[in-house]
């Protein structure tokens, strides 16, 4: 088991960072490249969610809490911004309360296909938490070595 946390502002430009640094963390697990690509689209959205949406005009904090045991990654993602008023909305595909602004309202369900475990919670006014895992050596990901 291993840890790891990392604290961002909520600029556009440590989005890849965050991603890569995640992505670093997870190497010990030997992942297949297109299981870390998996890890990488998630954890870029997750944290784009947090610049865009909870601290649309001012900065923030974003932590990202990663935990390794032997065959998965946990990532949680979590802000102190707006939070999120209608869960099951947010969570529809193609729902985006930004419509206009080149967003397609897909960013939850690709983190739900992409990763093994997904879920989120949040609290209006006080933050969003997402919480995704990723179990490396998945069938699927093994046939495709
Ligand atoms: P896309 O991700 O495709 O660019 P999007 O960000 O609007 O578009 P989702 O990522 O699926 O789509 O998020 C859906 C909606 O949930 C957002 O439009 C926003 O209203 C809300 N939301 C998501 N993450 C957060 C967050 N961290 N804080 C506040 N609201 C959020
Ligand atoms: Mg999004």
């Amino acid at each position: 088991m291993n840890k790891m946390q990392l604290k961002i502002l909520s600029r556009s430009e440590n989005e890849n960072f965050a991603r890569n640094t995640v992505a670093a963390f997870a190497l010990t697990l030997n992942p297949t490249l297109s299981e870390l690509s998996d890890v990488k689209t998630a954890v870029s959205e997750a944290v784009t969610n947090c610049i865009v949406h909870a601290y649309p005009d001012k900065e923030g904090w974003i932590t990202l809490d990663c935990e390794t045991d032997e065959t998965t990654l946990h990532i949680t993602v979590s802000d102190s911004g707006k939070g999120i008023e209608d869960l099951e909305q947010a969570l529809t595909p193609f729902y985006t309360s930004l419509p206009g602004e080149e967003r397609s309202g897909m960013g939850f369900t690709i983190m739900q296909t992409f990763m093994t475990a997904f879920s989120v919670r949040s609290t209006p006014n006080k933050g969003t938490t997402v919480k995704m895992s990723k179990t490396f050596g998945a069938k699927a990901d093994r046939d495709a070595r």
